[in-house]
């Protein structure tokens, strides 16, 4: 039996929407008075994991390891695995890890101290249960934050991508009420964000009443203090019309969109159940482009999905080459259990999955450094959200998401003007002009 624990310590892996969970578990174990600390001291410490790809999932069993061997085992923490993993594995994972003494879905993390009591008495938790929406009632007001936040609108999955674990572990597509969205993006802006990122697995999913994200991003946009909005994980299928315009009429929505298309392969594409096609996700980017010249594209690309074959991936290449990407995320197909492409024929062996991704990383990589080498010489605004390495050195966002490195005495959380010196390709040099008022 462990004492009742009166610090804590959260580490979220894997997407933004885990990292938001994180940040409301840790509000919600301060709500019950207890204090954060480091992970090597926390009494309680909550491996909010991700179960995306095997990689991803297996790291929590490498960290548990870690923690029971701190200070020789003697002052082992109480253990909370959250997240997907505990979604996906439930009972699994106190089988294959004894040590750990709380099991927590991501959509029953509201319960987390209920548990953490009755793991105090000595009982194993486990809670897995889907219930909708219930868990946002249930936690406290947001009260943490820095000049950019993150705010869950949509979670869960009803498109079934064929290689995806979601659709099982964050549940049916719910989009959270208007009203309690509009309500904490005002907290987080009374506690200092002055940008928000709505965040869902298909955030462009979100609807209420006839009524799609872009009706919510108008409405944020007239919260006074919030300046900039972001949006992410798109679908290409519920890109409407609506939320275009918007990029071409709301000051506040940042001209940035990460629409994830996987494979250029329309025959992949549809073997993944993407329902969409090269030749539509490219006439979605054009009128987008048409809508907001200056938006920056990003995307989500898998190679080695079962049966790919060379043609395709040079599909996927075309695709990249005429879409010409700002930024993007690729990844080697990783077969997860429980879904259908896990079970098909023609599994892409180790070597040439390893070899597409590095031409594929590669060209990407080029297309974002020209992107950024072409921001060059403009100016531009930058939100400063983090001190940098160097003394007096900070690290603020574009509009079009690039991290710009500078010397200012400006705040963190303040909005300046900055002229963009030199590119690399994940970051450019910066210096300060006149600064606005925020
Ligand atoms: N809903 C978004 C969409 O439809 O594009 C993506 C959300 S998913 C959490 C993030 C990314 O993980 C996906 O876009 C995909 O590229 C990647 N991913 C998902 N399952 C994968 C798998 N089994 N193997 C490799 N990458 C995967
Ligand atoms: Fe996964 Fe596809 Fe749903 Fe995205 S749309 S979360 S990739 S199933």
């Amino acid at each position: 039996m462990k004492a009742a624990p009166s610090t804590f310590h959260v580490k979220s892996f894997g997407c933004q929407m885990n990292a938001y969970d994180g940040d409301r578990m840790a509000e919600l174990l301060e709500a019950e008075g207890m204090a954060q600390a480091d992970a090597d001291a926390a009494d309680l410490v909550v491996l909010n994991t991700c179960h995306i790809r095997e990689k991803a999932a297996e790291k929590v069993y490498s960290d548990i390891g870690r923690l029971m061997k701190r200070r020789g085992g003697a002052a082992a923490p109480m253990i909370a695995v959250a997240g997907c993993v505990a979604q996906a594995e439930g009972a699994e994972i106190p089988r294959r890890a004894p040590q750990v003494d709380i099991v927590v879905g991501p959509q029953a993390y509201h319960n987390l101290p209920a548990l953490v009591r009755q793991a105090a008495r000595g009982e194993r938790a486990l809670d897995t249960d889907m219930p909708l929406l219930s868990k946002f009632g249930a936690l406290p007001a947001r009260r943490r934050q820095g000049p950019s936040a993150f705010l869950t609108v949509q979670e869960g999955c009803d498109k079934f991508c064929t290689y995806c674990v979601v659709p099982y572990t964050r549940g049916a597509e719910i989009s959270r009420p208007f009203a309690a969205i509009v309500e904490e993006a005002k907290a987080l802006v009374d506690a200092g964000a002055k940008e928000i990122t709505l965040l869902g697995q298909n955030v462009n999913a979100w609807a209420e009443e006839e009524k799609g994200l872009d009706h919510l991003i108008r409405a944020l946009d007239a919260l006074p203090g919030l300046r900039r909005i972001r949006y992410t994980t798109s679908h290409p299928n519920d890109m409407t019309e609506g939320l275009i315009r918007a990029h071409a009429e709301v000051e506040a929505l940042m001209p940035y969109l990460h629409l994830p298309v996987q494979s250029g392969s329309d025959r992949v594409l549809k073997a993944m159940n993407r329902s969409h096609d090269a030749a539509s996700y490219l006439r979605i980017i054009e009128q987008v482009r048409a809508a907001r010249p200056d938006i920056a594209v990003s995307g989500d690309f898998i190679v080695g999905f079962p049966g790919e074959t060379d043609e395709d991936f040079e599909a996927t290449l075309r695709i990249v080459e005429a879409v010409n990407y700002a930024q993007a995320f690729s990844f080697k197909y990783s077969a997860r259990p429980g879904t259908p492409a896990a079970g098909m024929e023609d599994q892409v062996p180790a070597p040439v999955m390893d070899e597409r991704l590095q031409r594929l990383q590669a060209l990407l990589g080029r297309q974002q450094l020209a992107f950024n080498q072409a921001s060059v010489g403009r100016r531009t605004s930058i939100l400063l959200e983090r001190p940098g390495r160097k003394p007096g050195q900070k690290i603020g966002k574009t509009p079009r998401l690039q991290s710009v490195h500078l010397e200012t005495d400006a705040a963190i959380g303040e909005l300046i003007e900055v002229e963009l010196l030199s590119a690399g390709p994940n970051s450019l040099a910066g210096a300060a002009l006149v600064r606005q008022a925020a």
